[in-house]
């Protein structure tokens, strides 16, 4: 169960040689306990920071937070964080003690971490070390803070959004109590940094257990993303969808891959919803533009969370295009790689799919044909090497120069033609076809 690598190992090894108290702690036994591999091996130890550096001044060591006992020890390009038994002090700013005390009893260390699954401590010769029922939680799935729930989310905010990640990834619940505080202490959340909220969301809406985390907790999904909040419980009257918009998106959420971009696509695609609702005089609803909202509201959740560039750029444009036709058809398929790029159009093709599932008017089966013949039909294409760039272009703009097309601005025009026209199977893409379509461009267009 515990695979401890041999650089944790010796860790522990020469703390306890020099007379202190060692074990691995934190998420790594969580996820040994679970039989999953371990991300990371943090150590915890009764030796004092100083004492640490003595102990490994031969080895490439970082500082990394030394006043809170944190020393990082690199081994093999691994880095091993170490970090002295410690209590935390008093919590004014809801997110960071404003002062650690070093200790020597491995279970006041372990009372200070945020869930009783988290806080168990592993040496390999005596074994486990779980004095808060941390193993019992595991086995029946519960995440359950150490301690008095309503204080621990007081001392720290971002412990609420932990919580729900944790459920999320592991497929847990949230033990009673400890839910409660959850929705009583959301608000809290508002003084928690962007970049903290974006990394639990990332991880909470990539779990398998994020459907019902999103249900029974979108108080406080909304309390981080207000945007959002038109969405929960909004009926959309139409034929075309079973389920409110929330539910919807939930559903939309976990039927889509679990990376962050899909995930945060399907969670932001029907954000415009409500904002574009209209109701006609048969009682139907309609969302019309809602696409250009949901971009709209997309584009400030992301600014908000300071998400990166690429998944910005790339969540927005999925959002906005998000029920774009599809088909089986050639021409089309081309249209849309030349717009979305190879990577980004299966990925449509996925948030299709993820759409259609989550609207339930139509069963799984006819959903995974039509998905099914449009994904093969996409493959073959690709596999043809069709050509749907400038760049796959039999010609280039210095070869329409010398026939003469002129330079400049047509050289662009006439080149965009050409591709329209390759793209549409009506023109081969060859230099010869290219060449004399460019000069009969040329006297149509500019004479
Ligand atoms: P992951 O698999 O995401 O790394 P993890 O449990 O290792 O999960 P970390 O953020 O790496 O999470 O934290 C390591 C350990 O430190 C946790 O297992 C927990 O014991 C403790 N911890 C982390 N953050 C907090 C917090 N905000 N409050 C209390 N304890 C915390
Ligand atoms: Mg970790």
């Amino acid at each position: 169960m515990f695979d401890l690598p041999r650089a944790a190992a010796m860790i522990i090894k020469r703390l306890n040689a020099h007379g202190h108290q060692a074990y691995a702690v934190g998420g790594c036994v969580r996820d040994s306990l679970l039989g999953i591999r371990p991300n990371d091996w943090d150590i915890c130890t009764s030796a004092l920071p100083e004492e640490m550096q003595a102990i490994f001044r031969d080895q490439h060591v970082v500082e990394t937070g030394l006043k809170h006992g944190t020393l990082t020890v690199v081994i093999d390009h691994e880095p091993y964080e170490v970090t002295t038994f410690r209590v935390d002090g008093e919590y004014t700013d809801h997110r960071h003690p404003d002062a650690v005390t070093f200790v020597t009893d491995v279970r006041e260390d372990l009372a200070r971490r945020d869930f009783t699954v988290n806080a168990m401590a592993y040496h390999p010769e005596t074994g486990l070390v779980d004095a808060f029922g941390g193993q019992e939680d595991l086995v029946a799935g519960v995440i359950r803070c150490v301690g008095e729930p309503e204080r621990r989310f007081d001392e720290d905010a971002l412990r609420i959004l932990r919580a729900l990640r944790f459920a999320s990834t592991y497929g847990f619940s949230i033990e009673e109590h400890t839910a409660q505080a959850v929705h009583t202490l959301k608000a809290t959340l508002h003084g928690v940094a962007a970049e903290r909220i974006r990394v639990e969301l990332g991880k909470l809406l990539c779990g398998k257990g994020v459907g019902r985390i999103l249900r029974d907790y979108h108080d406080v999904i909304t309390t981080v993303l207000p945007q959002l909040a038109p969405m929960v419980g909004f009926e959309q009257h139409t034929p075309f969808h079973r389920y409110d918009v929330w539910e919807h998106t939930v559903r939309g959420v976990e039927a889509v891959p679990p990376s962050e971009v899909l995930r945060l696509t399907m969670l932001l695609h029907d954000s415009g919803k409500p904002a574009a609702f209209t109701m006609d005089d048969n009682g139907v609803g309609h969302a019309h533009g809602h696409q250009k909202i949901s971009r709209q509201i997309a584009e400030e959740v992301l600014t908000a969370l300071r998400v990166d560039n690429a998944t910005h750029d790339l969540v927005l444009t999925l959002v906005e295009c998000h029920d774009w036709p599809l088909s089986t058809e050639r021409t089309l398929l081309k249209r849309r790689l030349n717009k979305f790029g190879e990577e980004a159009l299966w990925q449509l093709i996925d948030v299709q799919r993820a759409d259609a599932m989550g609207k339930g008017t139509l069963t799984v089966e006819e959903i995974e044909s039509r998905i099914g013949t449009i994904r093969k039909a996409l493959q073959e294409l690709i596999d043809s090497k069709p050509c749907v760039t400038l760049k796959d272009l039999a010609v280039r703009g210095g070869d329409l120069i010398q026939v003469g097309v002129g330079k400049g601005k047509a050289i662009g025009q006439c080149l965009d033609y050409l591709l329209t026209e390759v793209m549409a199977e009506r023109l081969d893409n060859d230099r010869e076809t290219l060449l004399s379509a460019a000069k009969r461009w040329k006297l149509e267009e500019l004479g």
